[in-house]
This record gives structure tokens, sequence and C-alpha cells, in this order.
């Protein structure tokens, strides 16, 4: 096993190797696009570790990586970290973007903190627990994704494959805070069509940019609606935004097409498709005597509900508070991978070193004071430590968040193995009192809908005779029910 690079050096060799994410564009230098050189850079650095590490290709050329690592006795937990690997453009920089410039403490340059320094924060983390292999530690999932600036892809097809945890951390610059919600976004576009003509005859034409001017007047009154709905308690009122219109050739040309771009913010509760319903409903209710298309633009970032990381909050923020004294847990504006994972059942949240107010900044940089080994505030140190003294959560703590979501997505195999292990460990007041905490922020238990998705593994299934995660959980509800408690 290699030593592992000391970490401004890591950093600097991650922000020397370019990874922009085109975003759409077409004119980015073939010499810095996409992510494949901080992907062989990190490969080549976590097989130097001796660990398993497979690579999941997501777009020709753009690759996650994924390594793991089993300590040798039985893990109480497991947990994964994750970062994303490509940075937004460089134009209009005004440092080095990928000098990796030491200077005053900072070290500069684009992705240096978002997010190159959490990921080489993460690695350090990593490495040290492959190398020590303390007693008690956790099973820890290291993955490097692409795609997060721009359509999220590389976060949806490593939870599409089926990596799991009982938790998760997301790297973004969060000031070593952290971070357990957001809103979701999703982008439309709004087409209306016509009839090109001279513009000398209009009459001979049907005008395209009339129609959407009408559109985008009733899309304007939508938003007041819109935001009237309730709102979050956390992050507030829905809200949805005309960003760019599109339409037309000449002057002395009636449009044909014409084309607007909307932009809506999401709360927990609300999907990509919920959202596009609710506004088609409403301008369909406007009787528009013309057709249009409601299209959308890319994959969406759903919102990240703080409702499932609660557990994690308390854990991780204990051992910042034992390392650093003291931190924040709070909502932010911006969208990141936590959210796609959380979706897939997971308890996450986001954390790491840097400030997002450099993040895609023309001289973006990172205070290395969040890095070195030698200052007790490290961000490596803390996630060493987490990962090494989280205490495994009770196994009635795994099945009130399962209580709580009635969700078969939140079920683990880790939290089924140790439901199976003790199944009377389940105490009913506390997944009673769970339903009540559900029914008092007024969500009514839903009906389990997914019920039976996720198979139990064989030998908890011969130990209980279900087949079925939700089997194992919902008796025990129903024999709750049965008995008063609720
Ligand atoms: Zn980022």
């Amino acid at each position: 096993m290699r030593n592992m690079l000391p970490l401004p050096q890591l950093l600097a060799e991650l922000v020397r190797r370019p990874s922009v994410n085109p975003m759409g564009r077409t004119d980015i230098p073939a010499d810095i696009l996409y992510e494949s050189r901080v992907t062989d850079f990190l490969e080549a650095r976590l097989r130097d570790l001796g660990v398993a590490v497979r690579r999941q290709t997501v777009r020709p050329g753009r690759d996650n990586l994924v390594a793991t690592y089993t300590p040798p006795h039985p893990a109480p937990f497991s947990v994964m970290f994750e970062a994303h690997q490509d940075t937004v453009p460089v134009d209009e920089m005004i440092v080095e973007p990928f000098g990796a410039k030491v200077e005053g403490g900072k070290l500069y340059g684009r992705g240096s903190c978002d997010v190159k320094a959490g990921g080489a924060v993460m690695l350090a983390a990593f490495a040290r627990l492959v190398k020590e292999k303390p007693a008690g530690s956790a099973a820890v999932t290291l993955a490097y994704t692409v795609d997060e600036e721009h359509t999220f892809l590389g976060i949806q097809e490593l939870m599409k494959s089926g990596v799991r945890a009982d938790y998760a951390i997301v790297a973004e610059p969060t000031l070593l805070n952290i971070v357990n919600a957001h809103k979701g976004v999703v982008r439309w576009v709004l087409e209306t069509q016509g009839r090109a003509c001279h513009s000398s005859r209009p009459e001979n034409g049907v005008n395209a940019i009339y129609r959407m001017a009408r559109l985008v007047s009733a899309v304007e009154e939508y938003a007041a609606q819109v935001r009237a709905l309730p709102a979050d308690p956390v992050l507030g009122p829905r809200t949805i935004s005309v960003g760019r219109i599109t339409g037309g050739v000449s002057a002395n040309t009636v449009p044909d097409v014409c084309r607007v771009d909307v932009d809506r913010r999401l709360i927990p509760g609300e999907t990509a498709e919920s959202g596009a319903a609710h506004l088609s409903e409403f301008l369909k209710g406007r009787g528009f005597d013309f057709p249009f298309t409601l299209t959308q633009l890319h994959a969406a970032c759903p919102p990240l509900d703080p409702a499932l990381s609660g557990e994690l909050v308390s854990r991780l923020g204990a051992t910042i508070n034992s390392v650093v004294g003291k931190h924040t847990v709070h909502p932010v504006p911006f969208g990141t991978d936590a959210s796609t994972v959380a979706n897939a059942g997971v308890p996450v949240v986001v954390f790491g070193p840097g400030d997002i107010a450099q993040a895609h900044t023309k001289d973006e940089w990172i205070d290395l004071s969040q890095l070195e080994p030698a200052v007790p505030g490290n961000a490596s140190l803390l996630l060493a430590e987490y990962q090494i003294n989280h205490p495994a959560p009770a196994d009635v703590n795994l099945l009130r968040i399962a209580a709580v979501r009635q969700d078969v997505g939140a079920v683990t195999p880790g939290i089924l193995q140790r439901i199976g292990e003790d199944r009377h460990a389940v105490e009913r007041p506390l997944v009673v009192d769970a339903l009540r905490q559900r029914e008092n922020r007024g969500r009514a238990p839903r009906r389990i809908e997914r019920h039976g998705a996720e198979r139990v593994p064989e030998d908890v299934a011969e130990k209980f005779g279900v087949a079925f995660a939700m089997d194992l959980i919902v008796p025990t509800l129903h024999e709750e029910a049965r008995h008063g408690f609720f």
C-alpha cells in the first residue's frame, strides 16, 4: 500500500486536472472537457490503497468511480461518502484555473472549493481507515460521480445501480456545517407554434410570439398563485420563474415558433411530474384557443427533505462538536446530489470544507486551514472520526425511520439484518411516538404502495418466514394497531 499524498498536494493534483462540465455548451476546448483526467487520477490513488474499485460508465468517457472498504470485523454501520468530479467552466477567471497556486493560506483554481477539496478530504479519511483498520469502524463506500453541475447524471446512475448505505455524506462547501435540506429544481421549455409569412402581410401567418405573450402573462399570474400555496416550514414557498425567451428570425418575418425556459423550485412532497401537471392544468384551464407544449429540459433535481436525516444530523453534529466545538444545521438555496441519494431511501446530509460563496467564482479558492492535518478542525479528521466513532443507532431508531416514512426504500439490507437479529428490540412506544409525530406534522400516514419492493436477505427470510422488507415491518405496526396503541 502506497502512502497517500498530504491533503494540500492531493487537492493541488486534482485542481491541475481539468474536469469542466460543458453544461450544454459546445465551445469548450476538448483538453479541459469532462471528468476523465480526474477519474484516472483518483482510480490510481484508490488502487494504491489496495481496495476494491470499479468504474461505472455514465456516458462515453464519463465514469463514476466506486471504492469500498470492508473492515475485518463486523461493521456496526455503513456510510457512503460522495463527491462530484466535475466543475463549472472557466471563462472570465482572473486566476490560472488549473494552476493550483497557493498564496496567503489559500489554494486557487477552478474546483478548489467546489468540490475538489471535499473530494480530497473524503479520500484522505478513507485512506486512513483502510490503513489503520480501527476497531468498530464503519464499512465505507467512496463514490466520485460525474455531471453534478448540469444534469445530475452521475448520482442518478450510482443510485440506480443499487449502491446503498445506512447513511450518506455528500461533499459540498458548507464551512464544516451540516446542510440537511434544499429545494428541488425542474426546468421546462414552453413552446408555441405559428405559421411564418412575410411581415408585410401578417394576416397571412400566425404569430407564435403573440401566442407566447399570452401564455407568459398566464405564467406570471400562476407564479403568484404558486407562491401563495402552503410553504415548507424550513425551505419556504414554491416558486416559478420565466428566465429566457427565444423566437423569430427577423423583423420582416412573422415568427412560426417561440420558446421560453421556465424554472420551477420544488419543496418536499413535490416532484417534477406533479409540478408539470399542476402548471399544465392551470394553463389548460385558461382556455387558450391555440396548442402549446411543456417539455422537461433535462433531469430534475428533487428537493432534499430533512425528515429522514435527523439521526445522522445529531450523530455527525456530535462528532463535529467534539472536534471543532460548534456547528450549525441549515438549509441551502442550491441543489445537490444529496436529494437523489435521499430519494433512494438513504438518510443523507451535505458537508464539506470551504464556503459556497467562493464556488463558481472568477478567483475560486479554498482556505487551506480546513485541510491541514495539523489543524484540529480539519474536515478529513472530522470524517475519519465520524466513520470510526459514530455508534450504530439502536434498531428501534432504524425502524422508526422506516415507520415515519412508511417506505420500504428506507429499509436497507443493513437495517434488516439488525432487525432480523433481534426482532424484539422494537419498542412499541417509540414507533407509536413516531407515528404521532408524523400526524402532528399534518401528514396522515400514507398507504404503503411499494409493499414488497425490497427483498429480504435469505437468512432473515428463513428466520421469520417473510419475503419482503415491509412484510417484516408492517405486521409489527398492525399488531400495535390491534392493541390500541394508536
Ligand atoms: Zn458542487
